[in-house]
């Protein structure tokens, strides 16, 4: 492999170039980087520190603008354009997901990142991806235990607000580690998980005290159809991160215009399963008290309790006890 291959990593990726080959490239005073298994390669500073970052996309394989991102990235980090003062490890995920550019091929990746690796059976392609991804996260991890991960998404629908995290719930057991540096992103809005999931940020945040979040950019389009501009802000405080910049900053990891916490979880139980609302819906879009907002067969229809409800990621597509949808109240 050449850094030729790793400059149009993404283009390569989804041309079917897959290559598994694990040795290391040097990138003169950018250190150097490695490919750990396909899809996920580990930069490396000249100078050794503590400071860590895992940056994850593609779980989703037709979310194509934080790979763009990522794609840049890397360009700039072979190409010395972004110096490098930081431990990386980048992350497509669900390649042949990628490749085929649609969400999945046989089960939602976000959901298979357990706690209890006993529960993955292996039988899909996504549960043996989940397993050799929680390797790679294990040996990057006994290296440097303190780092941030951001797993990147963009929605499927249209949103209010662009740019936002959801934050998932933190065990009482887990204390988060800062680590070197300090990495704070600015966002439309954000979203606090209220229970245990199986996504990937939760994953991590749990298994290893990482600061993590899922960050949500934009609305998905096909490659080469996304304006990247309104993803400035947020790859400049990632790359001020990697570089280093950011020793001033004493700003929160989140800086969130608009705060919400999840209120309920919808779970389509029936094929019934029906939102009385034009579909599709906007991300955060209100609801006001006692509004109906989904049936679901002979179950208990879904109405907003005293005060406004928003919602988001409202899919009534999900497979059976898949999650239809997140009920939000405003912080
Ligand atoms: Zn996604």
């Amino acid at each position: 492999m050449t850094k030729a291959y790793f400059v149009n990593y993404l283009d390569n990726i989804l041309a079917g170039k897959i290559d598994e080959a694990k040795q290391g490239i040097g990138l003169g005073v950018n250190g150097s980087l490695k490919q750990l298994t396909a899809g996920v390669i580990q930069f490396q500073p000249v100078a050794s520190t503590n400071r860590a970052l895992i940056l994850s996309c593609g779980v989703h394989g037709d979310e194509t603008a934080p790979m763009e991102v990522i794609q840049v990235l890397i360009r700039n980090l072979i190409c010395n354009r972004v110096a490098l003062n930081c431990n990386l490890l980048i992350i497509f995920a669900n390649l042949d997901a990628v490749q085929q550019q649609k969400r999945f091929c046989q089960e939602n990746l976000n959901r298979l990142f357990k706690l209890d690796e006993s529960k993955l059976d292996n039988l899909t392609l996504e549960a043996s991806r989940a397993k050799l991804l929680i390797e790679c996260l294990e040996e990057f991890s006994s290296c440097y235990p303190n780092f941030y991960h951001l797993d990147l998404h963009s929605s499927i629908y249209d949103s209010y607000f662009p740019i936002f995290t959801i934050l998932p719930k933190i065990m009482s057991s887990v204390k988060g580690n800062m680590g070197n540096g300090r990495l704070s992103l600015s966002c439309d809005a954000s979203i606090q998980s209220n229970s245990p999931s199986n996504t990937f940020s939760y994953y991590t945040a749990n298994r290893f005290g990482a600061v993590s979040a899922t960050v949500e950019l934009g609305q998905s389009k096909p490659f080469k159809q996304n304006d990247l501009t309104q993803f400035n802000q947020f790859y400049a405080a990632v790359t001020d991160f990697i570089q280093g910049l950011d020793s001033a900053t004493q700003l929160p990891f989140i800086v969130a215009k608009h705060q919400f916490k999840v209120h309920q979880v919808l779970i389509k139980k029936t094929k019934q399963f029906r939102f009385t609302a034009q579909l599709p819906i906007v991300n955060f879009t209100q609801f006001s008290a006692g509004y109906c907002v989904s049936t679901d067969g002979e179950n208990q229809p879904y109405h907003v309790g005293d005060e406004s409800e928003y919602i988001c990621f409202a899919n009534p597509g999900v497979p059976i006890n898949a999650r239809a949808g997140l009920m939000l109240k405003q912080l």
